[in-house]
């Protein structure tokens, strides 16, 4: 079997590897430690490239590049620990619309999110429903030719620095609750709309977003009034395009390699060279080189016409659980160095072991529960019975 990429791709890393050498700084990388994974100028040359319109399929209108180009985009970006988190929101958001938007979503806010003036972020999430967003319970009511929405969204990410929210409504809670849903996309500046803060543990800032009384008018909606499940549809299958090229922290590998190269073992020698410790690196190398396979399948796939499906599923599993299980072990290793914070100036590369080991932990959260991924693999691609209602 060959492994190896196509030379376009490879031709492809090695442009990104170069822009990232032009507009990655590690000051980018720092001023994350706020919470807010993004940076507007990285963003604004990422868009400035065509890369976020290249990312957003032919059929669709979008420039369409090769979906194994994307993997390689993400892989290098992730590599490069860039602050991203806005990039795969925009795809998906812009996918979304111009799959099912109207002439004035297509028109005022597909541009604005392509040339990177603008973010958008997802306000599926309530307090009571996560895993079981269709139970939403966010009310749009019709007011003539507007809409009035009330409601609580939890986990709104990055609402505090976004242009629009893909509000995720309940317009008929009299049917069954897939057949009764309506998404609007909503402006963050329309009246009525509060937004608090949300921190987690992974430092990662989210929000609480409030909706009180919000008039929209109906050219905000996005798709058919309560055919909202299909549009839901097709923002799980873009993200599950973009979860598609998740590949388990490499970084957080370099530091746990440098740190046993750096540091002493039993005896005069160095931590590198005791069998536990050689193991469990190789362990986290040999993961790495799976997730890239899965990844690489994934893009193959979609490279040769196929959509996303369940494949995404099994790449985010496997690279959050993968992640996960080597901070832990990593952690382990180290003992109390692991556990030195970014503000420690003695802290080994940074921090990095004690932040990664407290980030993973919710990417098997966001996007998807590793528990649901393990549903969709076991129904979808084991043939197993289902076993949600
Ligand atoms: C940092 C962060 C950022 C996020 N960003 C966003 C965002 O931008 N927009 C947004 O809309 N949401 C966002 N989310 C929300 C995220 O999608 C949900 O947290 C996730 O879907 C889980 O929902 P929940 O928290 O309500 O947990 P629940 O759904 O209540 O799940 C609780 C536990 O039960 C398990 N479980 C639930 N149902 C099943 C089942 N059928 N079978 C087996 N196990 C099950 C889950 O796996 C989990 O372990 C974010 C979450 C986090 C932590």
């Amino acid at each position: 079997m060959d492994f190896s990429l196509p030379a376009e791709a490879e031709e492809f890393r090695t442009e990104v590897r170069e822009f990232l050498a032009e507009h990655l700084t590690e000051e980018m990388i720092d001023a994350t430690h706020d919470g807010t994974i993004h940076s507007w100028e990285l963003h604004r040359a990422l868009a400035d490239r065509g890369w976020l319109s290249g990312a957003v399929p032919a059929e669709l209108g979008g420039g369409g590049r090769d979906p194994i180009e994307l993997a390689v985009l993400i892989e290098e970006l992730q590599l490069h620990r860039a602050p991203i988190d806005a990039m795969g929101v925009a795809i998906i958001v812009v996918s979304m619309i111009l799959e099912h938007g109207n002439e004035h979503l297509k028109s005022t806010v597909v541009p604005r999110l392509l040339d990177g003036q603008a973010l958008g972020c997802f306000g599926f999430s309530e307090p009571e429903t996560g895993s079981d967003v269709a139970a939403a319970r966010t009310r749009a009511e019709r007011d003539g030719d507007e809409w009035i929405i009330n409601g609580t969204k939890m986990w709104t990410t990055m609402a505090h620095i976004a242009d629009y929210v893909v509000l995720l409504t309940r317009t008929n809670p009299d049917v069954a609750k897939h057949k009764g849903l309506t998404f609007f996309l909503v402006p963050l500046d329309t009246t009525g709309i509060a937004i608090q803060p949300v921190q987690t543990m992974a430092t990662e800032r989210s929000n609480a977003t409030f909706y009180d009384d919000v008039r929209l008018d109906d050219e905000w909606r996005l798709g058919e009034i309560d055919g909202g499940w299909e549009v839901m549809k097709s923002a799980l299958k873009y993200e599950r395009g973009i979860a598609g090229g998740q590949f388990p922290s490499p970084p957080v590998i370099d530091a746990a390699i440098d740190w046993a190269k750096s540091n002493p073992g039993a005896g005069g020698s160095r931590q590198i060279d005791d069998p536990v410790v050689r193991e469990k690196l190789v362990r986290s190398l040999i993961d790495v080189e799976v997730c890239r396979g899965f990844a690489y399948h994934t893009a193959a796939l979609a490279s040769e016409g196929a959509m996303f499906g369940v494949e995404g599923s099994m790449t985010k599993l496997f690279a959050s659980e993968s992640y996960k299980k080597h901070c832990r072990w990593f952690l382990d290793l180290m003992g109390t160095d692991g556990l030195l914070t970014s503000e420690d100036p003695d802290a080994h590369l940074g921090g990095r072991i004690e932040e990664n080991f407290r980030h993973a932990p919710v990417t098997a959260i966001y996007g998807g529960t590793s528990e649901i991924n393990r549903n969709l693999v076991a129904e979808a691609h084991l043939g197993l019975p289902r076993a949600r209602p």
